[in-house]
């Protein structure tokens, strides 16, 4: 069952945008956009492209509300899919990175006690050593990988819950939500005339299973002029339909193995929804020319960890990161300062910044832990409940 169509297209099946507040041009985020527009690694998205979108009380057709955003709010997407951003970020580098490598979390990683100070890395049949790791992604996988090592304070704070919502207090655990994202081709006069042609992305509202909506076929429209990527399926447009996080908890599933026919059970749902959200009458499943569901089921932090430092210290350069000196392994991503692709950069740059200032610190006193809990007392940090997350879903780059 090729899905020939898509393979042709260029499409995104996870994040969709950046946002970005451009009021201070010396914010690193803010240069590091700049340098990536300059080398054409992210176009703008015009913001009236981006609405609110929600059914209409009768007929066909959807009501769509223009975001109230202040002028220096901006969107952008990858030149080519937004793949484009981590591809640049590869390219960045001196050293290479191996990509693709799947690192098993259950004995992946193996920590040398003094003498050698040194975490044992086994991946693609190779055994490697090094005097510093990063965690870098979070769930399942990453409280597992750490949890037989001697970090045990980093490893408190990567301990996971699943679920749709936090307690206001934000809660004692990382919480992940689940979205599933269906990417479909349908005829270009299947939803053309009921979603306005201005439209690219939209926020979904009153329509309880979904929450975002994203035209590929729009968003990468430029494309036709230089490749045959869109060009290829003319008559056709692709849309990405993500899922509220409670409808993802509904239909749980393995996420690496959906069975069939919960893929259809879903697929046929988010159909359906999105056939609410345009007027209801119309029957979107038998126009579908292809499909791919994913599910991701470690999806977007609901609280984010909040150490004791960010109280106190009101640098930047001691926040948004966790770093162990004492075993030489730090923590970096979302989850540790904003659930969206801006937080996620920004919590790596900062680690950068900090590993980089431990490391060539000479000696051994110097050296010092960022961000841990403190497993004694239980002080040292809280996790704090996304506010923006709680209400769309899908991150907190809606602003
Ligand atoms: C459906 C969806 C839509 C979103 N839309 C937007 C959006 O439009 N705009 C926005 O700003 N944000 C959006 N977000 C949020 C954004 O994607 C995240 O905040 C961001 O990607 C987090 O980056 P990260 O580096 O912390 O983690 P991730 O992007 O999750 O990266 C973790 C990496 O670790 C790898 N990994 C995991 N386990 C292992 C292992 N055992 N061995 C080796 N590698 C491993 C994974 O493959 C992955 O590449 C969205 C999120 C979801 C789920």
């Amino acid at each position: 069952d090729a899905n020939t169509i898509l393979e042709s297209c260029v499409y995104d099946h996870a994040a969709q945008l950046m946002t970005v507040d451009t009021s201070d041009p010396d914010r690193p985020f803010v240069k590091q956009v700049t340098r990536w527009l300059e080398d054409g690694i992210l176009t703008e998205m015009p913001s009236e492209n981006v609405v609110e979108i929600s059914p209409q009380d009768g007929g066909l057709g959807c009501v769509t509300t223009p975001l109230t955003l202040p002028p220096h709010i901006h969107f952008y997407h990858g030149e080519r899919g937004m793949n484009s951003i981590p591809l640049a970020l590869v390219n960045s580098l001196t050293s290479p990175v191996e990509q693709d490598v799947w690192v098993s979390p259950s004995n992946g990683v193996y920590y040398h006690k003094p003498p050698y100070r040194l975490w044992q890395v086994k991946a693609k049949k190779q055994t490697l050593y090094y005097d510093n790791l990063i965690v870098a992604h979070n769930g399942k996988c990453a409280d597992r990988l750490m949890s037989k090592t001697p970090a045990k304070a980093l490893h408190s704070l990567l301990r996971t819950n699943f679920n749709d919502n936090v307690p206001e207090n934000g809660g004692s655990k990382m919480t992940l939500n689940s979205i599933y994202s269906l990417v479909v081709a349908l005829p270009k006069g299947a939803l053309e005339t009921l979603i306005p042609e201005s439209v690219t992305c939209a926020f979904v509202k009153q329509v309880e299973d979904l929450r975002f909506v994203s035209c590929n076929t729009r968003k990468y429209r430029h494309l036709e002029d230089v490749t045959s990527d869109v060009a290829a399926a003319p008559d056709v447009e692709v849309w990405t339909i993500l899922s509220s996080p409670s409808f993802a908890k509904r239909h749980k599933a393995p996420q690496e193995n959906i069975p069939k026919a919960k893929e259809r059970e879903v697929t046929d749902l988010l159909l359906a929804s999105l056939s609410t959200l345009v007027g209801g009458e119309i029957n979107l499943q038998d126009s579908v020319l292809e499909s791919r569901l994913q599910l991701w089921g470690a999806a977007v932090p609901l609280n984010t960890w909040s150490s004791a430092n960010a109280g106190v210290v009101t640098d930047e350069a001691s926040t948004g990161f966790v770093y162990d000196a004492e075993h030489g392994v730090g923590a970096c991503g979302d989850w540790l300062l904003e659930p969206s692709i801006e937080g996620a950069w920004e919590s790596g740059r900062r680690l950068a910044n900090w590993m980089t200032q431990e490391i060539t610190n000479e000696g051994e006193d110097e050296k010092r832990s960022v961000g841990l809990p403190d497993r004694v007392s239980d002080q040292g940090g809280r996790f704090v409940a996304n506010a923006s997350v709680l209400q769309n879903g899908i991150g907190s780059f809606s602003r």
